[in-house]
């Protein structure tokens, strides 16, 4: 086996490539970027290297450099996780050049499945089942209208380099067919520097199926089963799980053969993905190749006991296979959800900061090994960040992937359901709550499969923002008062003095205040200020809100964690405190409670203007204002662009631009004011 191996990426596939050399006494080389010298997947290895700045192009991206750095420090090959250099056939030829094995697929291979259009030429010869479509070279648009026109409306347009979900269009009807393909071939030069598209049926209610291949270089290959992808946003994957739910065992041995086949085709040698798009019938085609280590790959491990990593590693050794197909076994169900710093109510916007607070449901990473009776552990948890760590503008967004398995479908699902009520994040948006909605969701929960399943399900999964409930402040109001009392205690921790005690003991009578929350602002929800009567006596206090009144005691706290009772009902939160914010975690949900402290902000103007700040760093891309000028409420700005999404500063209000603080072209903070605004 090799003695050290470079790891040419970052966040949670590097450290959990990392796992698994650690495990067999492999060492480890890191590389990563300036913006990157804190990061956990640096410090998990055993050796890091610096490798240049934060632009991905100018560090992970850098296949020299990475080569570079692998014979300096005597690495024997290199992992190149997934994304960044993980497809690229030049860097795997460039390894081999200077000697290093590359932990992937012939270079070869790579070139036949990177073209998507190539791919299905070699795929139609060895008899996989294609989309009815046209992938072949000739791009003249009266022609591939006329292709369009001969497959059928609605018909897919795809960048035949693409990737990610990106350069695709869906076209109606005959007459947008010139208009979309302009569009696409815009994207596809722009994004992926070639603008030959495919053009194929699109599919209504499809499902994504993949397969899980592994070959040997001594010529065997096998198939881990599949993976259902099917919940995707934007034509991203949002959940996965393994095995796919009512898949017949002879369909996933015809999709599990086609796979293998299409991975001989291409003399394919360690872990690959053959994704497939199926219909509700279960007639199914081969979309894709992906000739690496999938992000979902773990649903695969939970369920047939393996370590994707270890094989391989084994592989690329030159070791066969350490399982032939018929020892294949499929053990239990699993499921993967993605989460991400993003704000699923602004339009999965990317959110950019530091995790100030990350509790994470009991799991075990990757290394720690499996669970009970030899069953997989019911939680797992794959991350590359750690509480305090940032969630920076230059790489994907993702926190971690919580994994869970069950014996199971219905009880991996239950697993699911309370780890994400146990994953509690503050210093950023998340979309824990939105997945905690998909997963509980009827059409999830029923197996209603089909990659339309989240704007279908746009109701429940985005339900209008309604007021935070009285239990919500009531841990929000005990949080406050016992940090009242903490901090009177420590006042007068030397002194025998009444007045530090903040209980609200009032010799005449029961006191009462007032507490004054606020939801926190997030785009598109109303603001809502509550008015918190809270009524001190022995033993509790009484509360009211908005006419609704109840009894509360306070039954145990520990650190954040907070056990009360409020009315008849005993509940249990935690609170976790971020300046004035009161973070709110119970029963599943999220609320953060903005304190209106009266003594901090007295005689202090509140500004009436809104937040025309960046939302994140980026990039100004439009400025649609001008100075002096009157807009009315929710007129667009200045527009922004941070993780190659736009982002749209509206007014708040009616109101005069008094200032614009950005040209076009600017680079701004997060945070930053973008206009001083006066309303009207
Ligand atoms: P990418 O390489 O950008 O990920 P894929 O070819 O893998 O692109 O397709 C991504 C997603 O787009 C699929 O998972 C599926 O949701 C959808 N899709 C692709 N082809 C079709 C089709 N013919 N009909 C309907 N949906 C499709």
């Amino acid at each position: 086996m090799f003695n050290k191996i470079l790891i040419a990426n970052r966040g949670e596939i590097a450290c959990r490539v990392a796992a698994t050399a650690r495990r067999l006494g492999i060492k480890t080389v890191a590389v990563y970027s300036e913006a990157d010298a804190g990061a956990k997947h640096v410090a998990v290895c055993d050796e890091a290297v610096l490798i240049g700045p934060a632009a991905a192009k100018e560090s992970y991206l850098c296949g020299d450099k990475i080569i570079a750095v692998a014979l300096a420090t005597g690495a024997e090959a290199i992992h190149p996780g997934y994304g960044f250099l993980s497809e690229n056939a030049d860097f795997a030829d460039a390894c081999k050049a200077a000697g290093l094995v590359f932990i992937g697929p012939p270079a070869s291979s790579m070139r036949a499945m990177g073209s998507k259009s190539a791919a299905k030429s070699l795929m139609e010869h060895a008899d996989v089942p294609l989309v009815p479509g046209y992938h072949g070279d000739e791009q003249d648009p009266e022609f591939l209208q006329a292709q369009g026109d001969r497959i059928g409306y609605p018909v897919l347009l795809k960048a035949s380099a693409g990737g990610g979900g990106k350069g695709m269009r869906v076209i109606e009807k005959s007459e947008d067919f010139k208009a979309a393909l302009a569009s696409c071939k815009r994207e596809a030069i722009s994004s992926f520097g070639d603008d030959k598209v495919l053009a194929e049926k699109y599919l209504t209610r499809p499902r994504h199926i993949e397969i899980q291949v592994f070959a040997d270089s001594q010529g065997n290959c096998v198939y881990l089963h599949e993976r259902d992808c099917s919940v995707q946003r934007r034509h991203q994957k949002v959940l996965e799980e393994a095995p796919a739910p009512n898949m017949p065992p002879e369909r996933r041995a015809a999709m599990g053969q086609a796979a293998v086949a299409a991975a001989k085709a291409v003399g394919y040698v360690g872990a690959g993905t053959v994704e497939f798009i199926a219909n509700q019938d279960g007639s199914f085609y081969f979309m894709e190749m992906n000739t690496r280590l999938q992000v979902e790959h773990p649903v695969t491990e939970m369920i047939t006991g393996t370590d994707l990593v270890e094989w391989q590693l084994r592989v690329a050794f030159g070791e066969p296979l350490p399982m032939a197909q018929h020892d294949m076994a499929i053990h239990g169900h699993s499921i993967e959800a993605r989460i991400y710093a993003e704000n699923p109510e602004k339009g999965f916007l990317p959110s950019i900061g530091t995790l100030r607070h990350m509790d994470t449901p009991d799991a075990v990473s990757f290394e720690l090994g499996a669970g009970a009776n030899g069953d997989p552990a019911p939680v797992r948890i794959d991350s590359g960040v750690r509480e305090g760590d940032a969630i920076s503008p230059f790489y994907d967004p993702m926190i971690a992937k919580l994994i869970v398995w069950g014996a199971d479908r219905t009880q991996a699902l239950a697993r699911m359901s309370t780890a994400l009520a146990e994953f509690r994040i503050v210093g950023l948006a998340t979309n824990i709550a939105f997945l905690k909605r998909l997963v509980e969701g009827s059409a999830f929960a029923q197996a209603d499969l089909d990659t339309g399943l989240i704007e279908r399900n746009g109701d429940t999964l985005f339900p209008a923002p309604a007021a935070a409930p009285l239990g919500a402040l009531a841990f929000g109001a005990v949080a406050l008062i016992a940090a009242e009392k903490q901090a009177a205690v420590a006042v007068s921790a030397n002194r025998d003095d009444p007045f530090g005690n903040a209980l609200g003991w009032r010799l005449n009578g029961n006191y009462r205040r007032q507490l004054s929350f606020a939801d926190d602002y997030t785009a598109g929800t109303e603001q809502k200020d509550y008015k918190l009567g809270v009524t001190y006596h022995t033993g509790g206090w009484h509360l009211d809100l908005d006419g609704v009144e109840a009894d509360m005691e306070l039954l145990a706290r520990d650190g954040a964690e907070l056990s009360i009772k409020l009315g008849a009902a005993s509940m249990h939160g935690a609170v976790r405190r971020d300046g004035e914010n009161f973070h709110v975690f119970t029963g599943g949900r999220h609320f953060v409670l903005a304190y209106n402290d009266p003594m901090a902000h007295a005689g202090e103007l509140e500004t009436a203007g809104g937040r025309l700040t960046a939302p994140m760093p980026g990039k100004v891309v439009a400025v649609l204002a001008s100075k002096g000028q009157q807009v009315k409420k929710g007129d667009p700005l200045v527009i922004m662009e941070a993780m190659k999404m736009e982002h749209t500063i509206a007014a708040p209000a009616d109101g005069l631009v008094e200032e614009i603080l950005y040209q076009v072209g600017d680079q701004v903070a997060d945070g930053a004011p973008l206009l001083a605004f006066a309303v009207e």
